[in-house]
């Protein structure tokens, strides 16, 4: 456990501490939760377009099978 001076009002604030206790803002350690999710799906599609370009037509006919299986198998057990 730190110790920090609040941004706001200097008090020493713990890192622990959701807010500083004299003022209520919020601590310099405290992150903001960002939702990243375009870019981190823009990121894993990139990759999985790559990947899939890169493989030779064999790999991709038989992933192309398998998950025509997978959806089949998926479809089956869904009724
Ligand atoms: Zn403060």
């Amino acid at each position: 456990m730190a110790l920090v001076a609040c941004p706001e009002c200097g008090h020493q604030v713990s890192t622990l501490a959701k807010a500083c206790p004299q003022c209520g803002a919020p601590p310099p350690g405290a992150r903001t939760s960002e939702p990243v999710i375009t870019g981190g799906l823009l990121g894993k599609l990139a990759t999985v377009l790559g990947a899939w370009l890169v493989m030779p037509w064999v790999v991709r006919l038989l992933t192309f099978i398998a998950a025509m299986v997978m959806f089949s198998v998926m479809f089956a057990f869904s009724r």
